[in-house]
């Protein structure tokens, strides 16, 4: 975890917004890890951050490969649409942060903000595949903690 990345999370606690994490883990269709790894790497996240006064509302994953066709893997909005049924959230209209440009995409389909961070994959998507894509993000934000910023400015 990213050190910004706690305080960052903080910050929307107190501000009252739900924080989901949502990821694909198709390491686990293709057999490179076990399921369970998947769930120990979450706890470690939750405790990490607890550990400096921030926690997720939820965390939603798909271990499915691309050839599964699921309705969870991203850029598929299944994982928003599970938040919103299971914690009473409205995916429209929420913001979404990631590093690749499949989080944009599905930002778009569910009819959130997306917001790129740079961090991560983020800059290599951005440097060298931003001309490709058919729509750009609503905004592009060094790390978490920018990203953060521009959502409360949003909010305000
Ligand atoms: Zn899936």
């Amino acid at each position: 975890m990213f050190p910004f990345a706690p305080p960052a999370i903080r910050r929307l606690n107190e501000a009252g917004l739900a924080v989901v994490v949502v990821s694909n883990q198709s390491g686990v269709a293709r057999g490179y890890f076990p399921e369970s790894l998947v769930l120990e790497v979450n706890e470690l996240m939750k405790s990490a951050l607890a550990k400096e006064g921030a926690h997720l509302d939820g965390i939603y994953y798909c271990p499915h490969g691309s050839a599964d066709g699921c309705d969870c893997r991203k850029p598929n909005i299944g994982m928003m649409q599970r938040a919103e049924r299971d914690l009473g959230l409205q995916a429209s209209g929420s913001y979404v942060v990631g590093d690749r440009y499949g989080d944009m995409e599905m930002a778009f389909r569910a009819g959130a903000h997306a917001i790129l961070v740079r961090s991560g994959y983020g800059l290599g998507e951005w440097m060298w595949h931003r001309q490709e894509w058919p729509r750009q993000p609503a905004f592009v934000a060094e790390d978490l903690a920018g990203a953060v910023d521009w959502i409360l400015e949003q909010k305000q």
